[in-house]
Order: structure tokens, then C-alpha cells, then sequence
């Protein structure tokens, strides 16, 4: 492909090294079913990072050349560097787009961006997701039914404490009754982030074949708008279009004038 998406998909990549019960279901990774669940895309030119790599995987020269960067951590957020993070929302502000993935919700990038703590009820008890499509029409759900299911899940529930998103697209219901805005997108400069809820390491989310295709859509949606000039520093000012006549105004004749 010519000009393919260039795709990052960063994991935190601890869970499978300490708890056997995540390694059975994800022997190589999240990360690695996630890239072989969207590897069908021929659009998409896929790596990985991780955060015990050199500076999390995450030099400057790959947040240069990612289009899209996907950010799944949760029992390490405090090991994510600040300057690496800083680094991360700062593509973001120049186009990058940004998802951010489950637990993600407590990372250090997804709360710089937010500004607010993105803090939410939770429980792990095997309830079952029932994932509502409310925005037909938005690109991350083409394709999709009106709801999807995953039969098993950890509960997030509202309050969910984020900005109101620029849009909605999915709803989540649990078995318990709660609700959550399980996918909602913001927009930050000129990048993208989209927050999408599914995936507890203990659960095989990640191979849902559904949970692929949100995610593909997602990409294509959060992908950088090309930007042909971006100037910051103006030397020159820009001509009028046309001279205004302002010298020919007379004094205001009204009654504000007296
Ligand atoms: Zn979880």
C-alpha cells in the first residue's frame, strides 16, 4: 500500500509475565492478538511497543512516524515516564490520533489529555457487556450491529469522570444494570482520541473478532487530517482584501452619540 496508516500499538505487556491465567489466553501478548486481529487491513502498516523496551518503545522517531498509536497499561501506569508521556499528548495536539484502551482510562496520557481524574465504579465478576451502537452513522461503527455482546467482562460503570466526549458512539450495559460510555471520542488539537472500554487481561476480549473491526474502524477515523501549512510565526501581515472606508465614517448621529 502507497500510503498506508502507520499503526503503534503500545502495551504495558506485565500482566502476561506475572499472571499465568492472562499468559494461557494471551500467549504473545495483547498487543500481538490485537495486531494479528487487524492484520487483515491492508491499509495499515502494524508495529508494537512495549514499556520495558528502551523508552517504552516509544522514541522520537517512532511517535514521529505513528499515524495512530493505540495505549492499552494498567498495573504499571507510575513506570510510564512524564517526559514520554508529555512527548505522547503533545503528538496528539499536532495530529497523531490517540486510543486509548480499557484500563488505559488511569494512563498518565489519556489524563493529560482529558484533565480531569477518569475515574469510574468498576467490578470483577464475570458479568456479561452489552455494547449499544448510539451513533449509527459515526464512522467507528460502520459496519456494526445495533449491539454487540461480550459475554464476559469486568464492569465499568457511570460515573465515568471525562470530559463530555465530542461524540458518542457506544453504550455499555452490565449485567448488574450499570451503564457506561464505553466509546467516546474527543478531539485535542488537531489529533483524535477515541476511548474504548473493552479488554480486562483475565477475559479473551481481545480475540473478539467485533472488538477487531472497532478497532480497525477507529484507526481509519483517528488517523492524522493532512495539514498542507501550519505556520506559526506571521512576519508580515496578511493584505486586506479591500480598503474598508473607515476614514469616511461620520460621527455617530444616534442617540448613543449625544
Ligand atoms: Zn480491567
Amino acid at each position: 500500500m502507497a500510503n498506508p496508516i502507520n499503526v503503534t500499538l503500545w502495551h504495558e505487556y506485565r500482566h502476561e509475565k506475572t499472571h499465568k491465567e492472562v499468559s494461557d489466553l494471551y500467549p504473545k501478548g495483547m498487543h500481538i492478538a490485537l495486531a494479528d486481529g487487524i492484520r487483515g487491513n491492508v491499509d495499515f502498516a502494524i508495529r508494537t511497543a512495549t514499556l520495558d523496551e528502551p523508552e517504552h518503545g516509544l522514541t522520537d522517531e517512532v511517535l514521529a512516524s505513528t499515524d495512530v498509536l493505540t495505549w492499552w497499561g494498567h498495573m504499571a501506569h507510575g513506570d510510564v515516564r512524564d517526559d514520554i508521556a508529555e512527548k505522547v499528548a503533545k503528538r496528539v495536539w499536532e495530529g497523531m490520533g490517540l486510543i486509548v484502551l480499557h484500563s488505559g482510562h488511569f494512563s498518565k496520557p489519556f489524563k493529560r489529555l482529558m484533565g480531569t481524574d477518569c475515574s469510574l465504579r468498576w467490578r470483577e465478576a464475570n458479568d456479561k457487556e452489552r455494547i449499544w451502537v448510539v451513533n449509527p452513522g459515526h464512522p467507528i461503527a460502520q459496519g456494526l450491529p445495533d449491539y454487540f455482546e461480550i459475554p464476559q467482562e469486568e464492569m465499568y460503570g457511570e460515573y465515568f469522570g471525562i470530559p463530555q466526549p465530542d461524540e458518542l458512539v457506544f453504550v455499555s450495559w452490565f449485567t448488574g444494570g450499570e451503564v457506561f460510555r464505553s466509546g467516546a471520542c474527543w478531539h485535542r488539537g488537531m489529533g483524535k482520541v477515541f476511548y474504548f472500554r473493552p479488554g480486562h487481561e483475565t477475559y479473551p476480549t481481545y480475540h473478539n473478532p467485533v472488538v477487531h473491526q472497532v478497532l480497525a474502524n477507529s484507526i481509519r477515523w483517528a488517523q492524522p487530517t493532512k495539514v498542507s501549512s501550519f505556520t506559526r510565526q506571521v512576519n508580515k501581515p496578511t493584505p486586506p482584501l479591500e480598503d474598508l472606508g473607515t476614514t469616511q465614517l461620520t460621527k455617530d448621529p444616534s442617540l448613543h452619540g449625544q
